[in-house]
């Protein structure tokens, strides 16, 4: 393994961003926005802190967890790529237009029957931490690519970070049914924030997952129709537990019915 050069990341980081790496580096086991705030003396401006914590994401994975009721930040590996400007080369343009094949990839509309034009497109917006990869490339339409953007437009860019942070699918999936509390959540943003990595998940039994009485969120599944006439599904959660640390394990068991009955017991619904 090629141990990380801080001193390439320096100069792109300003002395708040590099004192706030430093310090998370010699507190392994996270810190929240407060201690963080507390040492630095950033004082009161949480805008000045998330745009340094920005910053360092661009360089740095951030892993979140969440820690009793608090929400702490460490520091993860040092990313590749670290000139990403978000210019996407002709190379990476043509590899991405190759794998569409002429379709949208997110409506499925073709350039010969549909006459759309497709565009290069972040997965993962840049706003979000998305690299300028191929795996998080694609080639969408015009039409999809603003519907996309416009409803993108309405996540917190800092909370979507934090939250695509998240190892876990099961982490990433609650947490996003956290941020809207008791409010519909669609069904598509699900999906992508579920496979939001490289992985290619199956949300769906992710969600189910959650449910189960080891995990204990309550989530609601409901259904609209678009202006276009589309069904839209949607999920909501109604309470509030963290996932154990050891959530996927727990998963496992509660599907193997030898462990399931045990279980049952230690949470008094035998
Ligand atoms: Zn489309």
């Amino acid at each position: 393994m090629a141990t990380t050069d801080d001193s390439d990341i320096d100069s792109k980081l300003n002395h708040v961003a590099r004192a706030i790496r430093d310090l998370l580096r010699s507190n392994p086991n996270g810190l929240d926005i407060d201690e963080i705030k507390a040492v630095l003396g950033v004082g009161a401006d949480q805008m000045h802190l998330d745009r340094r914590l920005r910053s360092l994401r661009k360089y740095y994975h951030l892993p979140g967890k969440q820690v009793g009721g608090r929400f702490v930040y460490t520091l993860g590996s040092a990313k590749g790529g670290i000139t990403d400007s978000g210019a996407i080369s002709g190379k990476l343009r043509a590899e991405a237009l190759n794998i569409a094949k002429g379709r949208c990839q997110m409506c499925g509309k073709t350039v010969t029957d549909d006459a759309i034009k497709l565009q290069i497109d972040h997965k993962v917006p840049q706003a979000w931490g998305g690299l300028t990869v191929i795996e998080n490339l694609w080639a969408i339409c015009e039409s999809c690519n603003n519907g996309k953007r416009d409803h993108f437009a309405s996540y917190d860019a800092d909370e979507m970070t934090a939250l695509l942070e998240y190892e876990s699918v099961h982490e990433r999936i609650a947490h996003l049914l956290k941020m809207h509390m008791g409010q519909p959540v669609d069904s598509n943003v699900i999906e992508f924030v579920a496979n939001a990595t490289e992985r290619q998940e199956d949300w769906q039994k992710r969600l189910r997952d959650l449910r189960y009485p080891v995990i204990g969120l309550e989530i609601t599944s409901g259904r609209y129709k678009t202006p276009q006439g589309f069904t839209r599904s949607t999920y909501t959660l109604h309470n509030w537990r963290d996932l154990p640390p050891n959530h996927r394990q727990l998963i496992r068991d509660w599907e193997n019915p030898a462990k399931k009955q045990l279980l049952k017991q230690q949470l008094g619904i035998a």
